[in-house]
């Protein structure tokens, strides 16, 4: 599993459970080659005609990686791998893989809720680990607006609902990177500013919001109920949506408002942040309350991964570097999540520990805070 020679306590550290701090459900049922394929690729859409989205460097990490995971010999071809996935069904293959990552604890992203995708607890059984969720504040909105009838009411059913929901919760985040940018006004927004685009609203409830007012109300909401209960706030950046143009998911374009959450001391939790890593390495070693991980970007990169790593040790402090897979639809997304961040960290800590930087106690030790310990610690596990 490791591609590198390391001292026995860093192999056992890197090979130690992990705390998954953020993940999606991934699908219960069973899956066609197409939609197989839709899930595997980084746009969303099909493959273009007459090629596959195995040709990617996910998709040979799954030929490599899953196949024998499922009982296969590494490298099979995606239709042999694809047979023996339905030979074995959707349950027993997401109960393989997800036991397979060695993930000890799941916190759930709940905002992508479709009956198809497993909950934050079937997670858990499937893969005999804890699970916890992290609740998304524009899907409370969402489920808000749709209820409400006059602006007033929509306020304060929102502010309820958030309460609420973050009772059962062990973080919250925000997807508002993909709604309007990160560069939004980072200041509260006046009261008759947020009724006025209440109004707007509520004339169009079903839509997705977009509204950089409502957003940045519902963001100041989730900031006030996040100080009362000590609970971090995750932010999606970076690649992941097409619907804002990609440089406004840069987490730097956030500073003023990372600034603004200082003196209040929620913990600002940077999500995927790829490819703006290293602006979000920067900003965790300069704020107090600012922690980075590169979630899903290890697994598409694969056997590219370890430079990421590379560049996010060389600047972010330790002790604010997360795990996550960011598994999302299918259950191989959280097994090479953990492969290969566990493969990437060993990689960058080799030459740390030859050159005598650091000790191979201190590379455990690392392995052990960025895995799990770090999680453990913010999210009060
Ligand atoms: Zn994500």
């Amino acid at each position: 599993m490791l591609p590198v020679d390391l001292p026995d306590t860093v192999r056992e550290a890197l090979l130690a459970p992990l705390v998954d701090h953020h993940c999606n459900g991934v699908r219960r049922d069973e899956l066609s080659r197409s939609q197989f394929e839709l899930l595997i690729g980084d746009g969303g859409g099909p493959a273009p005609p007459g090629t596959t989205h195995f040709d990617t460097p996910f998709g040979a990490a799954v030929r490599r990686w899953c196949a024998p995971v499922l009982g296969l010999a590494p490298h099979v071809t995606p239709s042999v791998y694809l047979s023996r996935r339905a030979e074995l069904g959707a349950c027993e293959v997401n109960r393989r893989l997800l036991r397979a990552a060695g993930v000890a604890a799941f916190l759930v992203d709940t905002g992508p809720e479709s009956g198809e995708l497993l909950s934050a607890a079937e997670m858990g059984r499937h893969a005999d680990a804890a699970a916890d969720e992290i609740v998304r504040i524009e899907q409370i909105e969402h489920d808000v607006a749709e209820m409400a009838r006059i602006a007033v009411d929509y306020l304060d059913s929102l502010a309820e609902e958030l309460v609420a929901r973050a009772a059962r919760a062990v973080g919250m985040n925000t997807v508002i990177a993909h709604r309007c940018g990160l560069d939004f006004d980072p200041s509260r927004p006046s009261r008759g500013s947020v009724i006025a685009a209440a109004n707007r609203r509520l004339s169009d409830p079903k839509e997705r919001l977009t509204d950089p007012v409502l957003l940045r109300h519902l963001l100041w909401t989730a900031v006030d109920v996040a100080r009362e209960r000590g609970l971090p706030l995750q932010f999606h950046t970076g690649a992941g949506d097409a619907d804002v143009e990609p440089h406004r998911a840069d987490p730097a374009r956030m500073t003023g408002f990372i600034k603004a959450l200082q003196p209040i001391g929620v913990p600002v939790v940077l999500l995927h942040c790829y490819p703006f890593h290293r602006q979000a390495a920067h900003l965790a070693a300069l704020f107090p309350h600012v922690y980075v991980d590169v979630g899903q970007a290890l697994a598409r990169t694969a056997a590219g991964a370890w430079r990421i790593m590379d560049e996010v040790l060389e600047l972010a402090p330790f002790h604010k570097q997360l795990f996550s897979s960011d598994c999302s639809g299918v259950a191989e997304s959280c097994h090479l999540g953990a492969v290969y961040f566990r493969r990437s960290l060993g990689v960058a800590l080799k030459p740390r520990v030859d050159a005598g930087e650091w000790t191979a106690a201190d590379a455990a030790r690392v392995a052990h805070m960025v895995g799990s310990g770090n999680a453990r610690r913010i999210y009060r596990l």
